[in-house]
């Protein structure tokens, strides 16, 4: 492992940036405060900042001083996110959230400050040829897609990206490994209302209406027909009915009963087929019955494919700085979603994972301690991957800058 030595110095530096972070966490688009202290470090650095793309991000601008004055620079874009989580945190130690019902479960603190970290030594070592996008975007979470925010603001317009890079802790993975995947890597997520109507009525007189939750009951074994005989098996492709609502009463068939639930695929063309084929099924199967349907789906995040080449070299990256024996190359697909997708549609780039480790790295004198896992009230980032994920970013930028 070579960590670059001046970031490795700044260890307790941008430590203690973390936790402050993680003590303040804020929700998706209103990152008012992280958002100052990010503008506020790059600017104390020289670094020019942008800030209002996608209400709340910030992007910081470093140009190389062997860039060309003419012509259009080679640009990188790396990217963090800066939001935290409706939930509560149950950790006790000093820097534990400060906001009743938010938490920062999914590391995006510890994102932000390892990208600051990188910041930080690059602008005071500024001898490449080229411009590194720095970009700190808003609402990853919960399927607010702060990317497609920052995007419709105009950001691959104003701050243009030859390629783009993000890295996300994984709980699980042994501290600082490195785990790649080309192609589709995380999945879409997408959530659907399936609104079915009939005549209400008396439950002792069914003859007389036409029985919604009959319809609904049925309605969701065919549902899972479309994955199990429309789908090609090749394909990998969920569809959970989650939520059923109808009735409230023991004798009244009720009009109405709406079904709920979520579709995942690794790619948009099974995605199409699905949707097309549930609405098929949601409109006509209830007309069998004397009833109608009606299909409502909402696409929060595509899947998210990783491009070829870039994956290629952020993975050589990894092993040149830290060891072949600490990146792994064909990481297993990850069913979670993530709005890096939304980059992705539009630049060449890959979305990696680096290893949080297990959960030792937290102090372990609190009450209610959990596993460390995204997502879970006891999660924490570990620390120790501040200088290895700014150690990284800077080496991809100078690799970036050196491949020409
Ligand atoms: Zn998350
Ligand atoms: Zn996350």
């Amino acid at each position: 492992m070579s960590l670059i030595a001046e970031i490795e110095a700044t260890r307790e530096e941008f430590t203690a940036l973390r936790r402050d972070i993680h003590a303040h966490p804020e929700l998706a688009f209103k990152e008012n405060r992280t958002s100052e202290i990010v503008a506020e470090r790059l600017a104390s650095w020289g670094i020019e900042v942008h800030r209002g793309l996608g209400k709340t991000g910030v992007v910081g601008v470093l140009r190389g001083s062997r860039t060309a004055a003419s012509g259009k620079p080679r640009a990188i874009g790396l990217r963090a996110d800066m939001d935290a989580l409706p939930m509560p945190e149950h950790n006790r130690f000093a820097h534990a959230s400060k906001h009743e019902g938010r938490m920062h479960g999914c590391g995006h603190d510890g994102h932000t400050a390892m990208l600051l970290g990188a910041a930080k030594y690059l602008s005071a070592h500024r001898d490449f040829d080229g411009v590194v996008n720095f970009i700190f975007q808003p609402a990853e979470e919960g399927g607010n897609a702060g990317a497609r925010a920052m995007i419709e603001d105009g950001l691959f317009e104003k701050f243009p990206c030859d390629e783009i890079y993000g890295i996300h802790n994984m709980p699980g993975f042994p501290a600082g490994q490195f785990a790649f995947r080309k192609g589709p890597t995380m999945a879409s997520s997408n959530r659907f209302d399936i609104i079915v109507r009939g005549t209400g009525g008396h439950a002792a007189q069914p003859h007389k209406a036409v029985d919604t939750i009959i319809i609904a009951a049925e309605m969701i074994g065919v549902l899972q027909t479309l994955i199990s005989r429309h789908r090609n098996p090749i394909d990998v492709a969920v569809l959970s009915v989650t939520q059923i609502h109808a009735g409230d009463a023991y004798n009244v068939l009720p009009g109405e009963t709406v079904i709920r639930g979520t579709v995942r695929t690794f790619s948009t063309q099974v995605l199409d087929e699905i949707e097309n084929n549930m609405r098929r099924v949601a409109q006509t199967l209830p007309q069998v019955h004397g009833g109608t349907g009606e299909l409502q789906f909402y696409r929060a995040y595509p899947p998210l494919v990783n491009w070829d080449e870039p994956t290629d070299f952020a993975a050589r990256v990894a092993e040149e700085v830290f060891g072949a024996d600490k990146v792994e190359r064909d990481t297993p697909q990850h069913g979670g979603a993530e709005d890096f997708s939304f980059y992705l549609e539009k630049v060449p780039g890959s979305y990696l994972f680096l290893g949080n480790g297990d959960g030792d790295h937290r102090e372990g004198r609190y009450v209610g301690m959990g596993p460390c896992e995204l997502h879970n009230p006891n999660y924490d980032f570990n620390d120790a991957l501040l200088p290895v994920g700014s150690t990284y970013w800077v080496r991809l930028a100078q690799a970036f800058f050196a491949r020409g």
